[in-house]
């Protein structure tokens, strides 16, 4: 296992974790910078971010730092409840394709959508099998594009507790099952993006991530899961103040010869988001080397 004691060359920071300073919206480039400054060399975008600020400039800042993408967040969000609704989805997914290919990404991250309606706080069924299906569907037409562009889609199964409204996909074997399906041959274009938060209380997840092997780990996601947990989606803690074995996952995960980059994603609402963000980007570095 690597020794991320000494610095923090395979940090990367999901722009995420510091999308506010101080509780006001902080501007991508602004983030960019902040990483630069840092000697941080990966971060891993959202596309709202993305969009705000322009592609074209955000291209041009990360070339110009010579920054890397651990991922780009994110595609996904394929269910819906007619043809119409599916083939905006697979529209949008191949935008996000192309955006993520212009910036050079290691591989663009699915949250993959569950109960269409649900997220807007009214679910149009109960159907999660056809959700799953749907969703199966939808990455089967997207790996199609995503191979033409050289993308790897970085399937990303999010805890039960959003089976409902953001991902019917929500454990390792379930995505892994999906990749095995439509992409039985392991050829590097469709795995799984590994995120504690989400995985770290599976009782397989050991023996799923030995299952997914070098091939299938596309990206490596890291924060820490509080006691008590104050909200469902942004109250996610720094690497250190939970209870997940953080380092116990990563080295199941650098057993089967994942090398990348490990990528801190922490959304915090009243807590992260509230500090300076130099501050949190400075603690994201302190972490990555003690608690990582
Ligand atoms: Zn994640």
């Amino acid at each position: 296992m690597r020794d991320f004691s000494q610095d923090h060359h395979w940090l990367s920071i999901n722009t995420a974790t510091v999308r506010k300073s101080r509780g006001a919206d902080l501007p991508l480039p602004q983030i960019i910078e902040a990483c630069a400054r840092r000697g941080i060399r990966a971060i891993s975008p959202w596309r709202d971010q993305v969009a705000a600020a322009g592609l074209n400039e955000v291209s041009r800042l990360v070339r110009s730092h010579g920054l890397a993408l651990s991922g780009y967040c994110r595609g996904g969000m394929f269910t819906a409840t007619d043809e119409a609704g599916l083939k905006l989805a697979r529209d949008d997914n191949r935008r996000a394709v192309d955006e993520a290919k212009e910036l050079n990404a290691l591989c663009l991250v699915l949250v993959v959508g569950a109960l269409p309606g649900a997220l807007a706080g009214k679910a149009a069924h109960k159907n999660l099998a056809l959700s799953r299906s749907q969703v199966t569907d939808g990455i089967a037409d997207l790996l199609e594009y995503a191979k033409q562009a050289d993308m790897p889609l970085a399937i990303e199964p999010l805890h039960p507790m959003y089976a409902a409204d953001r991902a019917c996909i929500n454990t390792m074997e379930q995505a892994l099952d999906v990749c095995d399906q439509l992409d039985p041959s392991k050829s590097g274009a469709l795995g799984v993006a590994v995120d504690v938060y989400h995985v770290w209380w599976d009782p397989k997840l050991q023996a799923q991530i030995a299952r997914a092997g070098r091939s299938r780990l596309l990206a490596f996601h890291v924060c820490d899961w509080l006691t008590p947990t104050n909200d469902l989606l942004n109250d996610r803690g720094m690497m250190g103040d939970g209870v997940i074995d953080i380092p116990q996952i990563r080295g199941w995960v650098e057993a089967q010869g994942f090398a990348g980059f490990s990528e801190v994603e922490i959304f915090s609402t009243g807590h992260w988001w509230q500090r300076d963000a130099g501050e949190v980007l400075d603690t994201c570095i302190a972490r990555h080397r003690s608690a990582v």
